[in-house]
Order: C-alpha cells, then structure tokens, then sequence
C-alpha cells in the first residue's frame, strides 16, 4: 500500500472550482492505473490523496520487491507531472508522493483506515441519515482527534491540565460549595474545551487517570482550606466508566484519606444518562460509596429517563437541573414545566435541588420563588482560578 498525497491541490479547487479539481484527480487517477501493473489498484482517497493497494502480498525486507516500488514510484511522478488539459485550460500538476517504502506506507494505510473509522464513528453519531464525507475537514478533525488522543499521557505529566473552581450559592448568598472543571492548555492545540476532550478520553481508559488526577487537585484543595480554617466542598465530575471500575470505591478512599479529609467534603457529580446506561453496576457502586459517607449530585438532570423507584434507594443528595433547562426560564414564558418538575421531584424525594447555568437575576428570582436550593452560574460567579477562588472564598 502507498498513499500519494497530492501538494496542496486545494488550491485548484478554490481558483478554478471544485469540479476543475475533481476532473484532474479524476484523469490522474487514470493515468497511475494505465502506468501501474496488473498487481495494483489506484483508488481515490480522501481529499487529494489517492491509494494504491497491491493485490500480491508485498515484504518490506525483500530487495526486489523495493526495485518494483522504486520504479512505481517514477511511473507515478511521470503520470503526474505530465499536463492535464481540463476545460480548454492546461494544468501542471505536482504530486507529493509520500512514500512508497513499506514502514512509512504501513503508516498512511493506517491514517487512511483510521480517517474512515473516526468519520464512521462520527456520522453514527449525528444520528440516521447522515452523510460520511471523507474530505480535507474530515482529515483535519480526524488529525486533530489524533493529536488528543495521543498526548494525554504528556498532559499528565507535564501539567497542562488545571481545574477551575465555580462556586455554588444558597438562597441566602452563601457558598455552600464549588464544582471544579478540568482545563487543557495543550503546548499545539492552545486551550481545548472539556466538551471535546472527555468524550475522547471516555473511549478508553485514560478517563481514569484524567478522573483520578481531578480528585486528588479536589483533594489538594480542600486540603489547603482545612489548613486556612476554612471548611468546604468542592463537586467533581465523575464518569461512568470511572464509577463502575472495582477499585473506584478504594482509590476515592486511598485519595482522602492521603489528604486527611472526610468523603462529606467531596460530591460526586454522575450524569443522568450515566445512572440509566448500566444502572444495576452504578447502583451497586453507588450504594457502597454511599455507606463509606460519600453522596451524589445527579447531573444533568431531566436529560436522561430515571425512574422514580430507584432513585429513591441511591445515596443521592441533589438533583442538578441542567443549564439547558434553567435557559429556558426567560422573561417570555411565565411558567418553565420542566424546571418546576425537577425542583418537584427533587423534594418528592427528600433531596435538594441545585440549578446550574444561571445568568441574569430573572432566572434567579424564578428559581427561589420554586423553591429551587442551590444556584451556580455566571451570574454569581464564573469558574476562578485557583488562587482567585481561594480569595473568594475565604471571604
Ligand atoms: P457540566 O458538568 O454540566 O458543567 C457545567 C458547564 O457549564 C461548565 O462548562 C461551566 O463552565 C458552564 N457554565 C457554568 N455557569 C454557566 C453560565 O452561567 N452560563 C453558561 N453558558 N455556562 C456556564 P465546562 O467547564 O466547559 O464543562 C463542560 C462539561 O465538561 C461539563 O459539563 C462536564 O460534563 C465536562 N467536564 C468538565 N470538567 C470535567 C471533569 O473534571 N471530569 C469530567 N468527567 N467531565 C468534566
Ligand atoms: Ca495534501
Ligand atoms: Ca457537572
Ligand atoms: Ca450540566
């Protein structure tokens, strides 16, 4: 296998239209088939790439079977750099040929095979119906998710993550405690948001070590509070392949107790969906942490299906009505039904309700009158840095 990266032909597609620059690849793609033998197959790739696959088995070792690649290789350039007349107009093409030699094709195959994948994943995705175009973009976010994927372990290391700290009101103004959020300074990427990375890290077990490392700063913290006198909690984001490992109970143990706090000093956010996707295994680990004294804060709440049966067995301590739901409640609609429901539900229950995203001081004032608990949003506080929430809330 070979990939044959054609040097920035985009730039035919932007002067003289995409079809111009499709009708080119079209007759390049002729011209490598005539000059190749019967052994190989030339296939449009992606963009301004093309493929060539061997039907024979081909071994990198063999000298002769190089001689055949290096000769491939000229035939290719010369089918490439003759000129290719395309509406009236001549063309001089140049191909990058990226290289015929077996490691560095094993590499491109690979890419290839990895790009189709990424763009099946992501077209499952968005649903029935959608279109998988493997083009430029789809190369370059495939690149992209490549290039996360493949530094986390740096990350780690190297502390390019941080968390920010977003504090949480009562009725009364007071901080009853703060959610931390986890920051990317990536050295290429500049800052990369949590909603893309998680989802990368979910897929395999770097979750863990992304989600272990977020409880121990919690704990690091709240551990410089305790030494300033200060007393508070801070809610971490814990994801379902985290929670349902073996060890989670004994690893969040092992965390406090290093830092010498106490389980109340941490709330352990889990989705709605979390809890409804394998709820027996969450369930039991949830009922396990929660003898340990650990609680939960149900996130994102009224997103998922939970049933009000089982809800009521779990050591749940808040329903967190997602921000979704609070931008909702504008000056408009005189009533929000689902926002109601949740705050309803949550007292049904016997547990507290904690609305997040609030950002002006309607939506605050429709939250108190419905009894809603506990506020977090811009319109309090955004997330702070460490050293400025620390200020904040030594106060
Ligand atoms: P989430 O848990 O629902 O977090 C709330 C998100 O809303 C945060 O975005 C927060 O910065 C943002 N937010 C807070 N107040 C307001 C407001 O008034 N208006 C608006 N428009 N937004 C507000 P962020 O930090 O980008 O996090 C997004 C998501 O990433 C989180 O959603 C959570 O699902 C995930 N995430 C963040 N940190 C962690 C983490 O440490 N571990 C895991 N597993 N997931 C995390
Ligand atoms: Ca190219
Ligand atoms: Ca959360
Ligand atoms: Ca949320």
């Amino acid at each position: 296998c070979c990939l044959i990266d054609m040097d920035n032909f985009t730039q035919y597609n932007l002067s003289f239209g995409k079809h111009v620059g499709d009708r080119i690849l079209a007759t390049i793609g002729q011209r490598i088939n005539a000059a190749i033998d019967g052994d190989l197959k030339v296939y449009r790739g992606i963009g301004d790439n093309f493929l060539i696959l061997s039907t024979a088995p081909v071994d990198g070792e063999n000298r002769e079977n190089e001689n055949i690649i290096n000769t491939l290789e000229w035939e290719i350039h010369k089918a490439i750099v003759t000129p290719i007349a395309v509406d009236d107009l001549i063309h001089s093409v140049t191909a990058a040929i990226s290289s015929c030699r077996l490691e560095a094709s094993k590499a491109s195959y690979e890419k290839v095979n990895g790009v189709l994948s990424f763009g099946k994943k992501r077209a499952k995705k968005q649903g029935p119906g959608s279109v998988l175009t493997l083009d430029n973009a789809a190369f370059e976010d495939y690149n992209r998710y490549n290039t996360i994927t493949h530094s986390f372990q740096r990350a780690l290391q190297n502390n390019e993550f941080y968390l920010m700290l977003q504090p949480q009101f009562n009725a009364s103004n007071e901080v009853i405690g703060s959610e931390a959020l986890i920051r990317w300074e990536h050295p290429e990427l500049g800052m990369v948001s949590p909603v893309e990375f998680i989802p990368v890290a979910e897929e395999s077990d770097t979750i863990i070590d992304i989600g272990n490392w977020v409880i121990n700063e919690a704990c690091r913290l709240l551990h410089e509070c305790e030494q300033l006198g200060k007393h508070t909690r801070i809610a971490v984001n814990i994801s379902g392949r985290h929670i349902v490992r073996a060890d989670f109970a004994e690893t969040i143990t092992q965390l406090i107790e290093k830092w010498g706090l106490a389980p109340d000093t941490l709330m352990l956010e889990i989705t709605e969906t979390t809890l409804v996707s394998s709820i027996d295994l969450v369930r039991e680990r949830m009922e396990k942490l929660g003898e340990l004294g650990f609680s939960f804060s149900i996130d994102d709440f009224g997103t998922g299906y939970s049933s009000l049966s089982y809800l009521k067995e779990l050591p749940i301590s808040e329903l967190k009505i997602d921000r979704y739901f609070v931008d909702e409640i504008n000056f408009h609609d005189d009533e929000v039904p689902i926002v109601n429901s949740i705050i309803d539900l949550a007292h049904a229950l016997g547990v507290s309700s904690v609305a997040e995203g609030i950002e002006n001081e309607f939506q605050r004032k429709y939250l108190r009158q419905r009894g809603c608990e506990y506020f977090q949003g811009y319109f309090y506080s955004r997330p702070l840095p460490e050293k400025a929430w620390r200020d904040f809330i030594m106060n």
